[in-house]
């Protein structure tokens, strides 16, 4: 009978011959426990042996894959403080290779006279003979004489080597014997695909790299597909369970506002008020994200949505992720909307009263809330801006319609449940989610699939570029002469402290030392003031304030300052070890500057070569910063990111439950991605609860998290 995923994931590895508790017990610390996991535990890599290369081929500076009989080996102590070495001779027939081991003493026991292995390395030469040092070892079994060998993620630490991999997983293929077939007829002929049986052959046992290529080909779209269906099932979902309101989009607030507006709307800003707009009309709620650089000019944006709600009756509600931003954005809202009047049912003489915002934050307590509150059920009050506690508390609207969240990575199912109702009368509210964390197409695919997605990519005319430059320690102090030069033209400047691990205390102490040392030695005479997390709302509030009104003329700070600060008149940012903070951070943070008519400049500050530090890490730090340097588009740095980083940096924290991702690189298969998605809508649109296609059932239930399971398929 052929076998389900499921089936395979039930199996312990102590099922495979050779696999006892103890060995169990070291898979287990790689995420290895049953034979599912076994394998998907994917080859790294192939030795293809028709390619290998031969002592007697092989050159200085050239990295190879040299197959050897070890023919002779020795350790040889350190002397004084130097390393063990570990000598061996290897011969192929075609010539010999010295192999030598630092450190590694227990490779003379690995490796006896007699044993045969690949080795992998760069050639050097060592006293005018060939010689590979450290290279990486794959010991070869008699069962192992395949052309094409699977080389396994292994682990000398752990004692897991590719051999072992290539046997058990020999074992569990053969055992397992056939796989059930979870895609229907049509998809495998579409793309051509094998089956799935014969993928996970190939791709452990490939007898050509075709076959390996084909398999993957094949795994990685299951894995995509796995993930699209989930996300595309689950936006189905609460459309067909939710009911929205259809919102009128020809009024005359929103008129109002775009006939006042001091600029002209990009046109991008126009196709995406079009989009919102087209949603707000449709009796599903909206949940779209909407992607923009800093200073793409979101707002405009949102504001339009929100007097769409309010035109017809509604309620409109803005959140930002913090307090010091739920009042900026008020700020930036008031002129947006003053002498906007709505319709007053009430007490007005002249049947309209001017349109009322309030803000609602944790702050604002007793009798004020209370009002607040009171106007706010009584439709009184027709924007809230504030925190994300303005859905999930006890916060009752007359009648919510439109909901922007600003900043806001994570707005998941539970967040929606809370939303229920808000609008009145069993209704959901449309909602709007903004990032300035643009992310890379499929990678939003993936991650935020179960929204629909609308892009500000063209920036608004007339802004600068920001001068950017990667400041080495040594430049350090023409840094902060053009910080007192801008200043002393009366511009203001932020310069934000090193990162410092986990610890905000840590983190603030060392802002206070920068502090100190920058107001009495490299800016002294200029007025300073500190921000960092530890200091008291009020205190930060007033420095905010003060900065803001250009009383101070530097503010050093720590990351608080990362989202959404908007002071026009600063013109220079200045990170310090810029090489710990990653590219969208550096790219928020730079935003900070370049939002008034000035030319604006970001210093990026790492220090001078030869510093204390993890070369690797710093090495990695460079090649974000040199992107900085390069572009200031915020699309291209995040696929810059992706391509450093990794998948990891777009999941964080939305990613629940299995992670499924194992083969597919959101990077390598872009295209895949979207076959995936079209092909998860095809058969979602032709099957909504997968009745008909049950094996593509059973496979997500493998994969996502409980809570989503109950709500995906319940029917
Ligand atoms: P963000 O996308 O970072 O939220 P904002 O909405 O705060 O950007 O806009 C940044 C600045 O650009 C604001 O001062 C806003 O008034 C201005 N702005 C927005 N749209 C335009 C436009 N089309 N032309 C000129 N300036 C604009
Ligand atoms: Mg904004």
């Amino acid at each position: 009978m052929a076998k389900r995923l499921r089936e395979l994931d039930d199996l312990p590895v102590t099922k495979l011959t050779g696999v006892g508790p103890e060995r169990a017990k070291v898979l287990a610390q790689i995420d290895v426990s049953s034979i599912f996991d076994l394998l998907t535990h994917y080859p790294r890599r192939y030795l293809d042996k028709t390619k290998q290369t031969s002592i007697r081929d092989a050159r200085v500076e050239e990295s190879a894959w040299v197959f050897g009989r070890v023919v002779s080996s020795a350790t040889v102590p350190g002397r004084g403080r130097g390393k063990a070495r570990t000598e061996l001779r290897i011969s192929d027939g075609s010539g010999y290779l010295r192999i030598t081991f630092f450190n590694q003493p227990w490779r003379a026991r690995q490796l006896p006279e007699g044993s045969e292995a690949m080795f992998f390395g760069k050639l050097t030469d060592y006293r005018g003979r060939l010689q590979l040092a450290n290279p990486e070892i794959d010991l070869l079994d008699e069962e192992d004489r395949l052309q094409i060998t699977a080389i396994y993620p292994q682990s000398d630490k752990l004692r897991l080597y590719s051999k072992d991999f290539r046997s058990w997983v020999g074992e569990a293929l053969r055992r397992s014997t056939e796989l059930v077939e979870p895609l229907p007829a049509w998809l495998l002929d579409q793309h051509d695909f094998v089956d799935r049986t014969a993928a996970f052959h190939g791709i452990h046992r490939p007898e050509s790299m075709r076959e390996a290529e084909e398999a993957r080909r094949r795994l990685v779209f299951d894995e995509l597909l796995r993930i699209q269906l989930t996300l595309v099932l689950r936006k189905r979902r609460i459309e067909a369970t939710s009911q929205g309101i259809a919102h009128d989009p020809s009024g005359a607030l929103v008129e109002h506002l775009l006939g006042r507006l001091p600029f002209e709307l990009t046109g991008d800003q126009r196709r995406v008020i079009a989009e919102i707009t087209e949603d707000l009309t449709r009796t599903i709620p909206m949940h779209r994200l909407l992607q923009g650089d800093v200073g793409s000019g979101k707002t405009v944006v949102a504001v339009t949505a929100l007097l769409t709600a309010v035109q017809g009756g509604h309620q409109g509600a803005f959140m930002a992720p913090t307090e010091v931003l739920a009042e900026q954005h008020l700020t930036g809202l008031r002129p947006l909307l003053a002498g906007i009047t709505v319709p007053d049912a009430g007490t007005s003489l002249f049947g309209e009263r001017p349109l009322t915002v309030e803000l609602l934050t944790n702050k604002v307590g007793g009798k004020e809330r209370q009002r607040i509150l009171r106007a706010l059920a009584a439709g009184d009050v027709d924007l809230l801006v504030g925190t994300h506690a303005l859905i999930q508390e006890a916060v009752a609207f007359r009648s919510l319609g439109v909901v922007v969240i600003d900043e806001q990575h994570r707005f998941g199912v539970e967040q929606r449940a809370a939303l229920k109702d808000k609008a009145g009368g069993g209704a959901v509210p449309d909602v709007l989610v903004m990032t300035a964390t643009p992310i890379p197409r499929t990678a939003a695919m993936t991650v935020y699939g179960d929204l629909d997605v609308s892009v500000l990519q063209e920036k608004p005319a007339g802004r600068q570029r920001i001068e950017t430059v990667w400041a080495k320690g040594d430049d350090e102090a023409e840094v902060w002469a053009k910080v007192r030069e801008e200043v002393l033209a009366g511009r203001q400047a932020y310069v934000v402290c090193p990162l410092i691990g986990e610890s905000d205390k840590l983190e603030a102490a060392s802002a206070e030392e920068t502090f100190q040392r920058l107001e009495a030695d490299e800016l002294s005479g200029l007025s300073l003031a500190l921000l960092h997390g530890r200091l008291p709302a009020a205190e930060k509030e007033a420095t905010m304030a003060r900065f803001r009104a250009g009383g101070i003329q530097v503010l050093v700070a720590t990351t608080v300052i990362e989202v959404g600060v908007d002071v026009p008149n600063a013109t220079v940012m200045v990170v310090l070890d810029a090489d710990r903070f990653g590219i969208a951070q550096l790219h928020q943070l730079r935003g900070r500057v370049g939002r008034g008519a000035e030319a604006s400049y970001c210093y990026l500050v790492t220090p001078a070569a030869g510093a204390a530090g993890d070369e690797d890490e710093r090495l990695v730090g460079n090649a974000r910063l040199e992107a900085l340097v390069r572009t200031d588009d915020g699309f291209e740095l995040a696929e810059v990111d992706l391509d450093i980083r990794g998948e990891g940096t777009v999941f964080g924290e939305r990613q629940k439950g299995r992670s499924d991702l194992k083969l597919a690189s959101l990077r390598r298969d872009r295209e895949a991605v979207q076959h995936a998605r079209d092909a998860a809508e095809r058969i979602a649109d032709a099957d909504p609860t997968l009745a008909d296609h049950e094996e593509l059932a059973h496979e997500l239930r493998l994969f996502v998290d409980p809570d989503d399971e109950a709500f995906l398929f319940k029917s």
